[in-house]
């Protein structure tokens, strides 16, 4: 730490990021004593990167490892699911991930996102650091509402789930990753991820209940597990859950 190091930073944090700071203010001024990296700075203020799309020192565009080594004043944007107009090729996320990995405690959103075909990884006793490896090793963005998790370096995509509700969870997936026009509902196999292969009768007939047998004729079985699926009971209620996500999804923010 040299000594003629003490600088003053003034962060102005746009958008909903302000839910990350201690304070109801979006304007936070820190004192730092030696050279400090961009993502260090945001992280020690409660906010993590990877909710970061765009951050700007004194005006301009740099990336999280840019070093603060003076007084500046930084602007930090949250991702915004609408084309971003300024600064376009500075964004610091990827736009177009399709691929998961949800912490244990999102079964139920888990269940949601499978439901609509959408790939999610789920381990309900996973670890953090296998959260962590599995997300950098597989390009997967981590879902969770674990904000220390999102901080790791090895994440590079990630969301941190606002909502402790799974329905309103669900929107913010497809919102923040803009999936609402790739959905295939009833495609993946709600228990273990895989998709689902069409099954001839004759060949799970072994494990269906009599009535089923009499009154259905298509059936999906999972390649993963050998879960059989079919428009039973069962799939009623899911179409419901699946119109409820589609009609939150339409109304506004
Ligand atoms: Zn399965």
């Amino acid at each position: 730490m040299s000594k003629e190091c003490p600088f003053a930073v003034r962060l102005t944090f746009h958008g909903d990021l302000v839910l990350f700071l201690r304070g109801k203010r979006g304007t936070a001024d820190r004192r730092l004593n030696e050279r400090t990296s961009v993502k260090d700075i945001l992280e020690a203020c409660g906010v993590p990167h990877t909710e970061v799309d765009l951050v700007l020192v004194d005006g301009e565009p740099v990336d999280f490892g840019w070093v603060i080594a003076a007084e500046a004043t930084i602007d930090i944007f949250p991702i915004d699911p609408k084309p971003v107009t300024f600064f376009p090729e500075n964004c610091l996320q990827v736009r177009g991930i399709r691929k998961f990995v949800a912490d244990g405690h999102l079964g139920k959103l888990v269940r949601d996102l499978r439901l609509l075909g959408i790939d999610v990884l789920y381990d309900r006793n996973a670890e953090d650091r296998q959260l962590v490896k599995t997300s950098s090793a597989q390009d997967r963005a981590l879902l969770t509402r674990d904000r220390r998790l999102l901080m790791h370096a090895a994440v590079r995509h990630g969301y941190y789930l606002r909502s402790q509700n799974s329905l309103e969870q669900t929107v913010e997936v497809l919102r923040r990753f803009d999936l609402g026009s790739v959905l295939t509902p009833f495609s993946r196999c709600l228990l273990c991820n895989a998709l689902l292969e069409a099954a001839e009768k004759e060949k799970i007939i072994g494990q269906l209940e009599p009535l089923t047998k009499i009154y259905y004729d298509q059936f999906r079985r999972c390649p993963g597990c050998g879960q059989v699926y079919w428009s039973g009971s069962h799939f009623e209620k899911l179409q419901k859950r699946i119109g409820a996500i589609r009609d939150r999804l339409q109304t506004e923010a």
